[in-house]
């Protein structure tokens, strides 16, 4: 099949029992209940987005893997060239939809280092990890990736932690598979999927052989559950105010292994913890360019607020507001640069895809991600205190208070208040409300902090070649 409706993916959710509480309460059903709607709806949207004439050509693609048409999200990119396709469309629509579930990359990740772990040991992950990522391509499935463990103490590794379950773990092997214990945090949109992939979170030792493990499972699996907190957005409806997150903004959960059984076919990773490392050398660079291209875009969506808004106050030729939102635009473009520039200087993995460059992707991320936290200040300050301070919805919309809210929150004379009203709705959104600081985490921690992007930016950069070269400008000058 390779392409599911939207109909067709809510009616795949209902078949599937996962365990899920919300709000304090196990739920049966996910698809009908009011806390899980802002979440379906996105996934809705982009699962329509395959067959939507103006989209699909964007959103499918031909699969040399099952030979069909497949989705953007399951799709392996096996050049530079479609890795290029791959941040267009993902700096196109998220300039104007602000999210296109990117950090799905993960599959990239694993086809890569189970063809290394097969290659250096004999083993057959790869093999059933091909067969995975058929499964998903045939029917149009997803998945959530469970990276991040809950860590415990930070200064320490899995194995020393005084729980042993704080990284998920892998607590017997017998001929029919692993027995798997422990949790995933931060997962998410996971009730919302068709299947669990689960990877390491770092680099890791031999004392910490038990905690190298990947796999795929599906998300009603026995034992599998999930605590899970609703998506930022509204509960109810808005015709200005939540422009955004009425129908953007994922669950997220707290996803817990108790002793769940993984049979062997879906087993991509038992022990190998050499190969760690080598992991998080493909995650850094795939998930970097992603993120580093959405965060790319988000910083267009600043910039084209911030304008907006000052063309509604009548500033937009001040200055220091031109100035302010160039600044916006240089960090746009050097984003955008850093992931063109990562996938341009990309190597090819013996798998067949290219590995982009980690330290370019990550410098590039590093930039966008620290400006993007300045100019939610910038774009306040540009939009006015009124952002914080204008009357709510239900004010705007009562008849006999309107005409006097139109008159005195006008801006410029040729622009309606209400256009002047929604652009403010939208970055009081952005900035102000419990979404801005979903909105903050997801660009700032969301693939790994600011640090992680630094970490990785030094260990890349060959340093001791910029010495050697200032030694001889020293000794012999230029
Ligand atoms: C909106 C959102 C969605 C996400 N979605 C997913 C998802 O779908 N799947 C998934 O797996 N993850 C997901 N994440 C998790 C994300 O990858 C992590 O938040 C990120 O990697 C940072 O980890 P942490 O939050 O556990 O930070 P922590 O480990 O708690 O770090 C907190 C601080 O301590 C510092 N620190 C941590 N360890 C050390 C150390 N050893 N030495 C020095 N300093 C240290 C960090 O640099 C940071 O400053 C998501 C996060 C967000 C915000």
């Amino acid at each position: 099949m390779g392409i599911k409706t939207s109909q067709e993916y809510l009616g795949s959710l209902r078949e599937l029992k996962p365990c899920v509480y919300i709000a304090g309460e196990k739920i049966d059903n996910v698809v009908d209940h009011p806390l899980f709607q802002t979440s379906l709806k996105e996934m809705s949207k982009f699962y329509g987005w395959q067959t939507d004439p103006e989209k699909r050509e964007d959103f499918t693609y031909f699969s040399p893997l099952i030979k069909e048409t497949v989705g953007f999200w399951n799709h392996l990119r096996q050049s530079p060239e479609e890795l290029v396709k791959l941040v267009e469309v993902i700096k196109k629509h998220n300039a104007r939809h602000f999210c296109t579930m990117c950090m799905g990359i993960g599959l990239s990740v694993l086809w890569a280092i189970t063809y290394d772990i097969d290659e250096a040991r004999g083993t057959e992950y790869h093999k059933r990890f091909r067969r995975f990522f058929e499964v998903l391509q045939r029917e149009d499935l997803r998945y959530c990736l469970g990276v991040m463990d809950p860590k415990g103490d930070r200064s320490m590794p899995p194995s020393r932690q005084k729980d042993p379950d704080l990284h998920l773990r892998i607590v017997d092997r017998n001929e029919k598979g692993i027995t798997v214990n422990g949790a995933k945090i931060h997962t998410s949109n996971a009730p919302l999927m068709h299947y669990f992939l689960a990877m390491p979170c770092r680099a890791l030792a031999e004392d910490d052989r038990d905690y190298a493990v990947s796999f795929a499972l599906p998300i009603d699996a026995p034992g599998l559950s999930f605590i899970t907190r609703p998506a930022p957005g509204p509960l109810a409806p808005a015709k200005y105010e939540n422009p955004v997150s009425r129908t953007i903004g994922f669950v997220e959960s707290l996803s817990v292994f108790d002793n769940v059984f993984v049979p062997w076919e879906d087993v991509f990773m038992c022990g190998e913890w050499e190969f760690t490392e080598q992991l998080m050398n493909y995650f850094s660079p795939y998930v970097r360019l992603v993120k580093g291209t959405c965060t790319s875009a988000r910083i267009d969506i600043l910039a084209g607020a911030a304008a907006l808004a000052a063309r509604c106050n009548g500033v937009e030729k001040a200055g220091h507001i031109r100035s302010k939102i160039t600044d916006m635009m240089v960090a746009s473009e050097i984003g955008w640069g850093c992931v063109l520039g990562s996938i341009q200087q990309s190597t090819m993995h013996p798998s067949g895809i290219p590995i982009p460059d980690v330290g370019i992707s990550n410098a590039g991320l590093y930039n966008s991600r620290t400006r993007f936290t300045q100019f939610m200040g910038t774009i306040m300050e540009i939009a006015g205190g009124i952002v914080t301070t204008m009357p709510i919805e239900s004010e705007y919309t009562n008849e006999d208070l309107r005409p006097i809210i139109d008159k005195y929150l006008k801006g410029k004379a040729e622009i309606p208040t209400e256009e002047r009203m929604r652009i403010l709705y939208l970055i009081q959104e952005l900035t102000a409300s419990r979404w801005s600081g979903y909105l903050m985490s997801s660009v700032i921690c969301a693939g790994g902090t600011p640090e992680t992007n630094r970490v990785d930016v030094a260990r890349n950069y060959d340093l001791e070649d910029k010495i050697r070269n200032v030694r001889l400008i020293c000794e012999h000058g230029c």
